[in-house]
């Protein structure tokens, strides 16, 4: 079965007779690709590029050290074990609690409102796509505070759709994200896409639905995960989502602020949301040091424009023991995932 999908992509690539590039835009697709050499069994004209789908490495700088200086004034803070990892202007949250921070690592958003109840003042650092959205608003419902890096992701792909430095020609679609938001918002983008599953097989035939669509000059969006991904998504978390985050305009790293694609928390929860209730503390920080660490490169790595083991220290300054940037960082950033599986 996967010796006749190679097979026709090899024939399909022949066909098309020009370079292709192909992006994936989901942290578990990157590793999928990575773990059984995807990439290198690929015609040479069709190229797969890593895009901005890791949801630590997006997130801005400026958040993080936001975050890294309520820790360091005081405020218990609570996240996911590798944003406690990404170094800041101010250090990491790892670092602020060496310096005696109240910093805890949480593998839920139940975890953290369940310690909210002993730790009242606690803090929950939020980010991420429509895939971890969810839980982070129902923790605010619950009353967990939370500071909040959400990001929707649509505008991402259309905003790397606009940017004249790199050519793409087909997206495979964020799995996870599609779950919530469903197949629909796709068209918008006019471009050929699929929505895959996370097996082998799933994505070899995710690309050869995009490479047909390509050479019939079609631009649909096709569900090849339709086991799991509805048109209109799952409308019952759609709804937990909008009743707790309204849009706003979102920072992300590498592109800086692109319109419409942050999560605010409504006024409404405004008492849980800590940018409002620390807002005394945030204005007093020098964010004009927010930016990517001297020499690391995430910023082009995360919009495809630079493949990780370009970056000059790549796996000789930065390692993930001893990571310079958020790629290096979580296993779903295209460094880290690049460094694991080059041997
Ligand atoms: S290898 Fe390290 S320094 Fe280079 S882009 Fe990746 S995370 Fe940044």
């Amino acid at each position: 079965m996967m010796k006749n999908i190679i097979e026709k992509i090899n024939k399909l690539a022949e066909e098309i007779g020009r370079n292709i590039n192909l992006m994936e835009v989901c942290g578990t697709h990157t590793q999928v690709i990575s773990r059984y050499g995807i990439r290198e069994i690929l015609p040479k004209n069709i190229k797969l590029i890593t895009g901005p789908g890791c949801p630590v490495c997006v997130t801005a700088q400026r958040d993080i050290d936001a975050i890294v200086n309520l820790a360091l004034a005081g405020v218990p803070m609570a996240t996911y074990g590798d944003a406690l990892r990404v170094p800041g202007f101010f250090g990491s949250l790892n670092e602020a609690r060496e310096k005696g921070a109240q910093v805890f690592d949480v593998y839920s958003v139940t975890e953290a409102v369940e310690l909210q109840k002993k730790i009242p003042d606690l803090v929950f650092f939020g980010l991420g796509f429509e895939t971890t959205t969810p839980m982070t608003a129902w923790g605010i419902q619950q009353g967990l505070t939370v500071y909040s890096a959400h990001k929707v992701f649509l505008p991402a792909m259309a905003a790397l759709l606009q940017d004249k430095n790199i050519n793409i020609d087909g997206f495979i679609d964020p799995g996870h994200v599609s779950v919530v938001i469903g197949t629909a918002p796709y068209d918008k983008l006019k471009i050929p896409q699929v929505i895959t599953g996370f097996e082998m097989e799933d994505v070899l035939t995710g690309i050869l639905l995009l490479l047909k669509q390509i050479k019939n000059k079609d631009t649909r969006v096709l569900n090849q995960y339709s086991r799991v991904v509805k048109e209109s998504g799952n409308e019952k978390i759609q709804k937990i989502i909008s009743d707790v985050f309204e849009i706003g305009d979102g920072e992300w790293r590498g592109f800086g602020v692109i319109p419409k694609s942050g999560l605010k928390i409504r006024k409404k929860y405004a008492s849980f949301d800590a940018k409002v209730k620390y807002k005394n503390i945030l204005d007093k920080v020098d964010f004009s040091h927010s930016k990517d660490p001297a020499g690391c490169r995430c910023g082009e790595v995360i919009r495809g424009l630079m493949e990780s083991k370009k970056c000059p220290l790549f796996g000789k300054v930065c390692t993930p023991d001893n990571p310079v940037g958020p790629c290096m960082v979580s296993v779903e950033g295209a460094c880290n995932v690049a460094y694991r599986y080059s041997k």
